[in-house]
């Protein structure tokens, strides 16, 4: 069954949002403030999963984290105004919820984790559903592990949207009609068993635009602590531009090559649909912030430069590589045995390199794998004659549709980086030509985002 809704929007509140009282109160005006019908999605209080992971891991922290989070979401609720029964309400509730976090112990097993994982949005989201209900609001807490329907895959479990739709559909368009709004937790799921999943860390951006596609929303609103979305990181780089629209296409690649403003989970349920995604700022709520959908009004020539840190460069190379069938499949499918997620890949055109990126943690394993299945190749053959790692190291990608076909776009950006005397380890050009990835060491990161983001700016004059 197809929500019929097409009037709701859903609003998503990050873990920035949610870090102090005073933060919390902005939430509660925002959604107080908002006359249209309305879902509300809520991560953990900011910081909270992070304890939380700790403490599935270490048996000698669970009681004491344990203690922590009760105090801290009890504090919380007294700076809010919660008092007498609301209060002891909400305590038992926090009892209830940090009971099974006790419960599942920190055995280190994937669903003892999860179950640990959700007490984290269970207690935020109940926390801002009493204290709307303080405010008169008519609303309700809902847990929604009941109907977001995922797969085992425990920590980043895939959901299976068809099943979800129709049991959102079910479980919160009769709340919406009769005026009542949700308040849904982030981040959790269920397995068809009914057992506690989590679909990745920061999916609670996932879980918004599931409720938008489910309940065919008007919009999915994505509530965190900038503006929108900006041409770079606006923590970190100065005279970063706010864009006021951008593509699903660039807002995938801009997410999925470092920009954590969005998680790059978060658009594909929309893509089939016309619900259109707004990032806006939690402290700064009147600004329009950045409207992500298929074919933006204005479009710009802009160009959006990310970094993703925390990764290592790995080279198989030798002149016996070239023209031999399989090397390379041999490489990847070892590489996808070993369950290794590669983030680029960079291949010279005689194929004597080849060059992909991977996350630090997943080298040593990957690169011990890599030697057993190429033993042949290597000392038999000596077909390959290498396998180089360049540790720390850092991606560092330029994005924006219309890069396609603009001359010099490369050049600009390759002479920014020579002039600050920064070593590029491997490049990679996406094949839709709208993407442009390099990777340097990661020392290098800020300044070279620095350089292209500051040389690249004239192009973005016009936005
Ligand atoms: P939340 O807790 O609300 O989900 P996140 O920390 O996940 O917040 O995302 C917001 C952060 O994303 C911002 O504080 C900003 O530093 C970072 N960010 C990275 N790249 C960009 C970009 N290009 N535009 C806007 N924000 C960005
Ligand atoms: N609380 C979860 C996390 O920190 C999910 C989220 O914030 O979106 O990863
Ligand atoms: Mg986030």
């Amino acid at each position: 069954m197809k929500s019929s809704n097409g009037n709701c929007y859903i609003f998503k509140f990050g873990g920035t949002s949610l870090q102090t009282a005073e933060r919390i109160l902005k939430v509660l005006d925002i959604i107080s403030g908002f006359d249209q019908p309305l879902a509300v999605v809520t991560s953990a209080v900011g910081g909270i999963t992070d304890l939380l992971v700790e403490a599935s891991s270490n048996p000698a922290s669970l009681h004491s984290r344990k203690d922590e989070i009760h105090r801290l979401h009890l504090r919380l609720a007294g700076e809010l105004g919660l008092e007498g029964v609301s209060l002891a309400e909400y305590e038992a509730h926090l009892c209830e919820t940090l009971a099974d976090l006790e419960a599942a112990g920190s055995t280190g097993d994937g669903k003892a984790r999860d179950l640990i994982l959700s007490t984290g949005e269970r207690l935020s989201t109940s926390l801002i559903a009493k204290t709307l209900e303080l405010r008169g609001i008519r609303c309700e807490y809902i847990d929604s592990r009941p109907f977001i329907r995922t797969d085992s895959n425990w920590h980043e479990a895939r959901v299976d949207l068809a099943a979800t739709d129709d049991l959102t559909s079910k479980a919160l368009d009769p709340l919406i009609e009769r005026g009542v709004i949700p308040i849904v937790t982030g981040f959790l799921g269920s397995n068809e068993k009914g057992e506690t999943t989590t679909i990745g860390r920061n999916g609670s951006d996932l879980t918004a635009t599931l409720l938008g596609a489910c309940l065919n929303a008007a919009e999915v609103w994505i509530w965190t602590d900038v503006d929108g979305i900006f041409t770079a990181d606006p923590r970190y780089h100065r005279g970063a531009r706010l864009l006021p629209e951008i593509s699903f296409r660039e807002a995938a690649e801009v997410a999925y090559f470092g920009a954590t403003v969005i998680h790059p989970h978060t658009l594909w349920p929309l893509l089939q649909t016309e619900v259109a995604v707004r990032i806006k700022n939690t402290l700064n709520p009147e600004q329009p912030g950045t409207l992500i959908c298929s074919e933006p009004k204005e479009r710009g020539k802009i160009l959006i430069t990310t970094s993703v840190e925390g990764v290592s460069a790995i080279t198989v190379g030798g002149y016996g590589m070239v023209g031999v069938p399989g090397i390379a499949a041999e490489i990847f499918s070892t590489v996808r045995d070993e369950g290794t997620n590669v983030l680029m890949i960079s291949q010279s055109s005689a194929e004597h390199n080849i060059t992909f990126v991977i996350r630090n943690e997943e080298v040593p394993q990957t690169v011990a794998s890599l030697e057993k299945a190429l033993k042949e190749w290597i000392e038999k053959d000596h077909r390959i004659d290498r396998i180089r790692v360049v540790p720390d190291t850092a991606i560092i990608t330029v994005v924006g549709e219309n890069m396609r076909g603009r001359h010099g776009i490369a050049g600009k950006i390759f002479s920014a980086l020579g002039r600050n005397e920064i070593n590029v380890v491997a490049i990679a050009q996406g094949s839709s030509e709208y993407s442009i990835s390099m990777v340097l060491k990661a020392a290098d990161r800020r300044l070279a985002v620095d350089a292209i983001h500051g040389e690249l700016d004239e192009e973005n004059g016009n936005v």
